[in-house]
């Protein structure tokens, strides 16, 4: 079969379409040239894409001339491309410029949910150190599209379903009174942008309030704590907020609130006594990196009363295969996947190494906290507790108990406060 059939009967299963078409000739005319076999027409296609989206030199820039062999050709773009991945990533050539047209058309559908979607963490994994955390879904897909985010794989981005028998699908469900149930809502959606859209919030408050064996956690990107400043807040629940320098939630999270609108929303809801925590996750190395995420560190050891701090998360980037995919598919500047990346129990993720570093850097930073915060790794090899905090769990369960019975105490303090 000649090379142009082979071409022709091939390329869709590439992300040839996802190229501008002065790339997509540029390629075209290359691997006429080089011949090159379908795993190497593939990947330079993806390499293409990331240049793009790293903002770094065209594909056509960066070819030579002339190349002795196919081999050669294709080699020496696959180690520019490592060589990409490798340093330390520089957000220096990123400005607001390159997100001036990244508006979301988001639309409101309703749905007729026939339970309550209560589950499982949609991103927990055996192979990790895991919460056993429980995700309950009041809104499904999320209006911030941070680049990284997994959701991205669930969900159609630009169609935010509601379900019109949220209220009561919530009353219906029974939970053991003897039970203590760590349920989260920021999983499949943020958990406050919405506010009390479609009284989601009447909705979960009464829930609250109605099972105070439930801790139930708000996680969310937002200053949209206007429900929370009105109403009476169950002491059963925690707001937390994802945390992240000013370079990435510009970069990568720049539809989402400001770093010190995230952090002053967060100091209005302690203020009122309501608990509150902070997930740093994904810490993303990038150049000076631990010092930029030391600065936020310090900041919330400066602002917050860690008696009314219930929790700090740490963990990083981790990808599946359909996630990196779904990126590569849309044209957007982002530095996300120019990472070293290594296999992560299944996913690809930092080295043991790297994180060990940025975790540690974390948890030695919050010394001050150690005796009064519960701190943990999210979703994380269990290596590197012992590394981080000096000690290590048995099992995932001994995790989930240990994590809530310090958020219970937190509670029970503060009801009596
Ligand atoms: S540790 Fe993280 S990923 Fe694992 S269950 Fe808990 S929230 Fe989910």
């Amino acid at each position: 079969m000649s090379y142009e059939n082979k071409f022709q009967n091939s390329i869709h299963k590439t992300n040839f379409k996802n190229l501008t078409k002065e790339n997509q000739d540029f390629i075209k005319e290359k691997a006429f040239l080089y011949q090159f076999s379908f795993q190497e027409l593939k990947q330079i296609i993806d390499f293409a894409i990331d240049f793009k989206m790293w903002h770094e030199d065209d594909i056509s820039l960066v070819f030579k001339e002339e190349y002795a062999s196919r081999k050669n050709a294709f080699n020496d773009i696959r180690k520019i491309w490592q060589n990409f991945k490798d340093k330390p990533n520089s957000y220096k050539k990123f400005t607001k410029d390159l997100y001036k047209d990244d508006v979301r058309k988001i639309s409101f559908t309703s749905f007729e949910g026939d339970k309550a979607a209560l589950g499982a963490c949609p991103v927990a994994s055996p192979n990790t150190r895991c919460c056993n955390l429980l995700t309950l879904d009041a809104v499904q897909s999320c209006g911030f599209d941070c680049s990284y985010c997994s959701i991205q794989s669930f969900y159609n981005q630009d169609k935010i379903g509601f379900d019109v028998n949220f209220k009561e699908n919530l009353q219906n469900l029974r939970l053991d009174p003897n039970e203590t149930y760590h349920i989260g809502t920021g999983q499949s959606s943020d958990s406050l942008m919405w506010g009390n859209k479609n009284g989601i919030l009447d909705a979960l408050f009464d829930f609250a309030r109605q099972n105070p064996n439930v801790i139930l956690e708000f996680k969310t990107k937002s200053n949209n704590i206007k429900y929370f400043l009105e109403n009476d807040v169950p002491k059963n629940i925690i707001c937390t907020w994802s945390l992240n320098t000013q370079t990435i939630i510009d970069n990568e999270e720049h539809l989402a609130a400001s770093l010190e609108q995230r952090v002053t929303a967060a100091l209005k809801l302690s203020n009122k006594n309501v608990l509150v925590g902070f997930h740093f996750h994904p810490i993303i190395q990038y150049e000076n990196y631990i010092s930029e995420y030391e600065e936020v560190y310090k900041k919330l050891i400066d602002t917050f009363d860690p008696s009314k701090v219930a929790l700090i998360s740490f963990g990083t980037l981790t990808f599946i295969k359909p996630v990196i995919n779904k990126i590569r598919n849309r044209s957007f500047k982002s530095k996300i996947l120019q990472m070293p990346m290594v296999d992560a129990n299944g996913k690809q993720s930092y080295s043991l190494e790297v994180k060990e570093q940025m975790f540690k850097s974390a948890y030695d930073t919050f010394k001050p906290w150690h005796k009064d915060v519960y701190f943990y790794l999210c979703m994380e090899d269990e290596s590197l507790w012992k590394k981080v905090f000096g000690y290590e769990y048995a099992s995932n369960n001994q995790m989930e108990d240990m994590m809530k019975m310090s958020y219970m105490e937190k509670i029970l303090q503060n009801r009596q406060s």
